[in-house]
Parts: structure tokens; C-alpha cells; sequence
């Protein structure tokens, strides 16, 4: 059994057949990262893993040997975190209660037990000095670090990012690609869409292409950047690389 498993994974919106008999797994541990053009399906494919993106038409998703279409929200949440292109932190809310807030709904934890976790995570990005500002208060770079805090602070066995740097001025793209190389080299397993092709390289265990709702072809970065077997995939890589 897979850690995690994507069976013949069918969506629609009304009439729109958004995701195409998606079928994939991997390991705990492991990084997938997803390309492919916009429209493709890429955001749809990970709100499904959360069920953000409505129920399947057919087909089922796997953690550990379980249906997240049968987990309670609070266990689904518990284990698998996201990370939005445009941080979605609360506003009103300062960086500590960001990370501590969902830490105190979810896993009941003491105000206390929540605080010192938060500033944990906190130190691990480089950000104890934020900890009572606001979001407002903080750059791009800073706002989605506090973001990936806020998810790690779950504990999750498994972490979704859409395209974390995409809404990021280019000089704090690399601070945020710093947190999630160290991420990886920590063990965690994650699914990472993103068109950093340098990240995918670097650190994927597989790059997925999907297209028209497709995964078109799916192979470890140094098969899939120098030897892509679909025409699509390398139409696809002459564009962005
Ligand atoms: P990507 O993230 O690869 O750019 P998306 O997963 O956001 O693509 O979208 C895939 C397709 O599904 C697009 O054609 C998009 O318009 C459509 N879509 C996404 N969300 C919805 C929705 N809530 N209702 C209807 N169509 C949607
Ligand atoms: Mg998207």
C-alpha cells in the first residue's frame, strides 16, 4: 500500500470534466511537484485532496490506506496542510494567532502549548521578531513563510502548496524556496505545484505534468527534464524552460 494514492481521479464542475481519471501515488517522504499550462487542472487536483474542490465523480484518494472522502474535516485537516498562492492568512489577526488559532480549534491545544509552538516554527523561518504583527505589517516573502508555519503547526503528514511563489516579487521567491528545500531535507512529504523548474529539479522524487485535466507523464526530474516521452510535455518545457 502506497502512503498516497490517487485511483482514477474524475471531477466536474457542473458539465466540465476538470480532472480525467488521475491515477498516481508515492511514499511518505517523497516530493511530487506538479506542472502544467494554466487551466490545466494543477489547483483543482490538490483542492480535491483536501476536498476544497467539491466531491469526485468517480475514482477515490488514498492517505495511508485511507478514503479522504470518509475522514471526519478535522482529522482531513489535521493531516494534510495547505499552502495558498496568496497566503490566506487572517488579518485581523497577528502572526502568532495565525499559527496558534487553528493549533487551539483543531487540536485543542492549550493557548499556551499553541504559543510556544507557533514561535518555534517561527524561529525555524526566521521570523521570532514578527510574531505580533499583522500580515499587512509583513512582505510577500514573510506573509508566506508565516503560511507554511501555520500548516506545519497541524503537524500534517502530508503538505499541499499551489504555487506558493507565484504572488511573490521575484527577491522573495528564494527566501520561501529556502523554507520548503529545508522542508524537504526534514522528510516531509509534500506536493508542490509550482513552475520552479530549478525546485522540481533540485528536489522533486517525481515531476507530474497534467494537461486538460490529464496527467500526461509523471518521472523523476532527471528523466522528465532531459527525456520527457510526450510531445505535450516537451511542447510544454520549450515554453517555460
Ligand atoms: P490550474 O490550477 O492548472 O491553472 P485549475 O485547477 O484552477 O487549473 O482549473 C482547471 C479548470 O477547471 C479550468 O478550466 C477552470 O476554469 C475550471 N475550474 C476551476 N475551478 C472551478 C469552479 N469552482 N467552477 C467551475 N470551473 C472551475
Ligand atoms: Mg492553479
Amino acid at each position: 500500500m502506497a502512503f498516497f494514492e490517487a485511483r482514477d481521479v474524475n471531477l466536474h464542475f457542473k458539465d466540465f470534466h476538470a480532472l480525467r481519471g488521475i491515477s498516481i501515488q508515492f511514499e511518505r517522504s517523497d516530493v511530487l511537484v506538479v506542472c502544467g499550462p494554466s487551466g490545466s487542472g494543477k489547483s483543482t487536483f490538490i483542492r480535491a485532496i483536501n476536498r476544497l474542490a467539491g466531491s469526485l465523480s468517480a475514482g477515490q484518494i488514498l492517505l495511508g490506506g485511507q478514503d479522504i472522502a470518509a475522514m471526519p474535516r478535522r482529522q482531513l485537516y489535521r493531516r494534510i496542510g495547505m499552502v495558498f498562492q496568496r497566503f490566506n492568512l487572517f488579518q485581523h489577526l497577528s502572526v502568532l494567532d495565525n499559527i496558534a488559532l487553528p493549533q487551539r480549534r483543531v487540536l485543542r491545544r492549550s493557548r499556551k502549548d499553541a504559543a510556544a509552538r507557533a514561535m518555534e516554527l517561527l524561529a525555524r523561518v526566521g521570523l521570532e521578531s514578527k510574531a505580533s504583527r499583522y500580515p499587512a505589517q509583513l512582505s510577500g516573502g514573510q506573509q508566506q513563510r508565516v503560511a507554511i508555519c501555520r500548516a506545519l503547526a497541524m503537524d500534517p503528514e502530508l503538505l499541499l502548496f499551489d504555487e506558493p511563489t507565484s504572488a511573490l516579487d521575484p527577491e522573495m521567491v528564494g527566501e520561501v524556496l529556502q523554507v520548503m528545500r529545508e522542508l524537504a531535507a526534514s522528510g516531509m512529504t509534500m506536493i508542490v505545484v509550482t513552475h520552479e523548474m530549478g525546485f522540481a529539479r533540485e528536489l522533486a522524487t517525481e515531476v507530474a505534468f497534467l494537461d486538460a485535466g490529464q496527467l500526461v507523464e509523471k518521472a523523476p526530474p532527471c528523466e522528465f527534464f532531459s527525456q520527457p516521452k510526450e510531445a505535450r510535455t516537451r511542447a510544454f518545457l520549450n515554453q517555460i524552460l
